[in-house]
């Protein structure tokens, strides 16, 4: 499948040469890759790359995630989820006793959690003894659950809230029981973009820092990029560069989420040559591109919420190795207009990997294997 010459005629050959000698691919390569006609060779290469990484194995997790509140101080321009005041229509804060309740509940079922997946809004209220304490209950309820919450743009707020620094509040929350923290709030880094979708929200700078000062700490975190709204490829390249970078430093990405923008709910409102079908193949594209240019991040995750289950199978084939979970329960994409089911059931997720043609590897959070799977082959 992966023809020299096929390549060559595509203008691909010094990205074809790289890219099987397992060498880093450049700005201007992560450009041609998205400018590429050939949307299947584009796919091929990311294929090879995480057959090289992974071999057959694509991965889930048996999660819950807890959206806490939707009451934030941010008013970013393409967020469906968020809430001013708690007196709007739709606001909504969980109190710590129906947190639990709904940990109780996904915990006893059949499904015994292995992750805990915990994101909010940025509340003007809550203080961080909250999230302490928060912590402290849930790994009390279940000390085998591995917890991951709270973006950098989250840890950035509660560090204005505490009046003390981003390092202080994780090393607090890492006493409190933090394993690992979700991706979110990276949308798109370029600092004449990131302005107009999300002014108030932690910029750039601070949220790559974050991401690191958690890495020295020794918590893994996601990285994520949302894609499809305003940006352009440049700016997409410019962004997978920056993580790639900040991955050199700090070594702490787990895994990459390209997140496709959802318009349906969004006071953000596009072009009619950004809408239509031929959204999905922008959204394999990006899969594809980010796997081959984010060469030190281990996996890729084709987000079944935010995809759909079928693209998201088929992602598997354009450089993904993970679906993410069961999830029980999401807010943020359906609010945006996530048209996919609230959640999964195991079976669910190992017959759509195994249809699509690969092994089935449950994890943890942090990416452990709790099936067979040969861990060798990661970077
Ligand atoms: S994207 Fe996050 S930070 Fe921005 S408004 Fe929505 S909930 Fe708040």
């Amino acid at each position: 499948m992966l023809d020299a010459v096929y390549y060559a005629d595509l203008g691909l050959s010094s990205i074809y040469d790289k890219v099987l000698t397992g060498r880093r691919l450049s700005y201007d390569d992560g450009l041609e890759l998205f400018n590429c006609p050939d949307i299947t060779a584009v796919g091929a290469l990311a294929f090879h790359v995480r057959c090289r990484l992974h071999a057959d194995a694509a991965f889930y997790v048996v999660n819950r995630q807890i959206n806490y509140t939707n009451i934030c101080v941010s008013t970013c321009v393409f967020c469906a989820f968020h809430r001013s005041a708690a007196s709007d229509a739709g606001a909504f804060t969980l109190s710590r006793e129906e947190i639990l309740a709904r940990l109780r509940k996904a915990d006893q079922s059949p499904l015994r959690l292995d992750e805990l997946h915990i994101v909010g809004g940025c509340h003007p209220e809550l203080p961080l003894a909250w999230f302490e304490d928060l912590l402290r209950t849930v790994l009390d309820l279940n000390p085998q659950l591995s917890v991951k919450a709270f973006t950098p743009v989250e840890i950035a707020h509660f560090a204005n809230i505490e009046g003390v620094s981003s390092l202080e509040i994780l090393k607090r929350l890492k006493t409190a029981g933090l394993v690992m923290m979700p991706g979110g709030g990276a949308e798109i880094f370029d600092e004449t973009l990131r302005p107009q979708i999300c002014p108030h929200k932690a910029d750039a700078k601070t949220w790559l820092r974050i991401s690191g000062e958690a890495h020295s700490l020794g918590i893994k975190t996601n990285c994520t990029m949302l894609f499809g709204h305003l940006e352009n490829f440049a700016q997409r390249v410019d962004h997978l560069c920056r993580l790639r970078e900040q991955q050199d430093k700090s070594g702490g990405f787990t895994c990459f989420i390209p997140l496709p923008f959802l318009t349906e709910n969004s006071a953000l409102k596009l072009p009619d040559d950004k809408l239509g079908p031929q959204r999905g193949l922008d959204q394999l594209r990006t899969v594809a591109v980010s796997r081959l240019m984010l060469d030190n991040i281990p996996h890729i995750k084709a987000y079944w919420i935010m995809l759909g289950p079928k693209l998201a199978q088929t992602a598997l084939w354009y450089g993904a190795d993970d679906l993410d979970g069961t999830i029980i329960e999401e807010h943020i994409g359906h609010m945006a207009g996530a048209a996919s089911s609230r959640g999964l059931t195991i079976q669910n997720l190992e017959a759509m990997i195994r249809s699509s043609g690969f092994r089935a590897v449950r994890r943890n959070a942090v990416f452990d294997c709790l099936g067979p799977y040969n861990a060798e082959a990661q970077p």
